[in-house]
């Protein structure tokens, strides 16, 4: 999910790679897992919230990854303060990224992080009810609070995990891919508007963005009384709104 600039290198980073992906993690991205994840006062709870988002977020970003690797362009990973970002390296010879890429291969890369994460989430649940967990019952027949990891049910600590992996995968994914620029969906929607219709189609994804953006920020405020969320999607409805403006 590219949000906002890449942050510069800190010396709290955390780096390290995973199949030769290059992944940095920002001090400021714990703040996002503390936020999502607050909500207990068990400090176990709080620490397993934290390692479930992690993992998640960094799932997600290796499907955008794998899926440039597919076209032949390297990228490296950076998670920050408001989630995670996939970057194509730049070759010597162009600044932004080494490979020309079709509409439709951005559109595949740009779904494959969503991808991941629900991949994630399904092996998960196969994995808690072949372990034979209860916490499937419970999120089909219980309401959980989200974001909050208060769970209304005695959990164990193993169905806590599968649990919010489950949760967390499926939340992050469906975000994601909500038709708000420059979340995965908002990408989806431009390279297929613009393909469908190469005048306007730029202008009607942006409008698009604003419209989507500035509910969910409603939304989320009244119902989810997320003012994360809130304040996200305001944000981003905004930064469409200002894009329309200066382009058209
Ligand atoms: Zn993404």
């Amino acid at each position: 999910m590219p949000l906002f600039q890449v942050p510069q290198p800190t010396r709290f980073d955390l780096n390290f790679s995973i199949a030769g992906i290059r992944v940095r993690v920002h001090p400021l991205f714990w703040v996002i897992a503390i936020l999502l994840g607050t909500g207990s006062t068990n400090l176990l709870y709080i620490a397993i919230a934290i390692f479930v988002i992690f993992v998640s977020i960094l799932v997600h970003e290796l499907g955008h990854a794998l899926a440039f690797r597919r076209y032949g362009q390297d990228s490296y990973i950076i998670l920050h303060m408001m989630g995670g970002l996939t970057v194509p390296e730049s070759s010597a010879f162009d600044s932004y990224q080494a490979v020309r890429l079709t509409p439709n291969q951005n559109i595949f890369i740009s779904a494959a992080g969503p991808i991941a994460g629900f991949v994630l989430a399904i092996a998960i649940i196969l994995l808690g009810v072949g372990l034979g967990g209860v916490f499937i019952v419970n999120l089909l027949f219980g309401f959980i609070p989200f974001p909050s990891v208060i769970l209304p049910y005695e959990f164990g600590v193993l169905d806590r995990v599968f649990a919010l992996f489950t949760l967390i995968n499926f939340f992050w994914g469906f975000i994601n891919l909500l038709p708000v620029f420059p979340l995965d969906g908002g990408n989806i929607a431009r390279y297929t508007l613009i393909q469908t219709d190469p005048i306007n189609g730029l202008q009607k994804s942006l409008w698009l963005s604003v419209i989507v953006g500035a509910l969910i920020a409603i939304l989320s405020f009244v119902f989810l009384k997320s003012i994360y969320m809130a304040f996200l999607f305001g944000y981003l409805a905004f930064q469409s709104y200002q894009a329309l403006q200066y382009r058209f």
